[in-house]
């Protein structure tokens, strides 16, 4: 039974406003892609973290998010689903080219998130790189413009940058820096800033840290539009 994408397309975005997230309970009560709620279903999914219940729908209505959640509290699936949903309604596709660009502190946890978005991706056509260092430098240049979601460590990633003619972000429609906190800790300020300002400004920008330092305060401010403070496990 085939579903006409477009018509899905349409009233998915139609919901996108009347999204409360203290009503959500389950995946399901989000207007997400066909493609997207099976992959979840599959891997068990069912129940939203508290993280992805608050952020998930400004994601999803286009908003930058400033998340502050600790380690475990499922921030994955957090930028994930937004990552696979913005692509999708935008209909886009393998010959588009670089549409999300993920950065995370080390190679490990970059692996980790490639992980997750195989199996939360599985439905999809979207092509997916790892973007980290320590692997064939020319391997990578090769393939960076068939490599529409770009999970990458900070330092790799401003290399191609720098070096690479087919490294082209200019279309890219969606952001994420995980553990911010942590690339900063690592020294990675200078390049994340030098990231930022390579890449094109209407861009939409998820930022999740488990603190909120002075260094994640300046590197909000530079790289995020007005956006929304997410901090579910926060005493009010
Ligand atoms: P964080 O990045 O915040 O440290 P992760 O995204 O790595 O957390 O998730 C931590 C663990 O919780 C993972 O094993 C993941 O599979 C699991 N998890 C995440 N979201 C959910 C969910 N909605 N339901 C059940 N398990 C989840
Ligand atoms: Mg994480």
């Amino acid at each position: 039974n085939k579903i006409n994408e477009d018509d899905e397309i349409k009233e998915i975005q139609s919901k996108y406003d009347s999204i409360v997230p203290s009503n959500v309970k389950c995946f399901d009560d989000l207007p997400l892609s066909y493609k997207t709620k099976k992959a979840l279903k599959e891997c068990n999914y069912k129940t939203p973290t508290d993280i992805q219940r608050e952020s998930i729908g400004y994601a999803l209505q286009g908003r930058d998010v400033l998340g502050a959640a600790v380690t475990g509290s499922g921030k994955t699936l957090a930028f994930l689903v937004p990552v696979l949903e913005k692509l999708y309604t935008q209909k886009w596709s393998r010959m588009d080219g670089t549409g999300a660009i993920i950065i995370s502190p080390t190679r490990e946890l970059a692996y980790q998130i490639f992980e997750t978005l195989r199996k939360v991706g599985a439905k999809h056509d979207f092509s997916a790189g790892l973007i980290i260092g320590g692997k064939n430098l020319k391997f990578e240049r090769g393939r960076m413009d068939q490599c529409n979601i770009m999970i990458c460590t900070p330092g790799r990633l401003l290399q191609h940058m720098d070096e690479n003619p087919l490294f082209n972000a200019t279309s890219m429609q969606i952001l994420v820096l995980d553990e911010a906190d942590r690339c900063l800790d690592m020294g990675f300020e200078q390049t994340m800033n030098a990231i930022i300002e390579n890449l094109p400004p209407e861009r939409q920008t998820l930022l999740f840290s488990a603190t909120q330092t002075k260094s994640v305060k300046d590197l909000a401010r530079l790289s995020l539009d007005n956006p929304v403070y997410v901090a579910p496990h926060e005493q009010q």
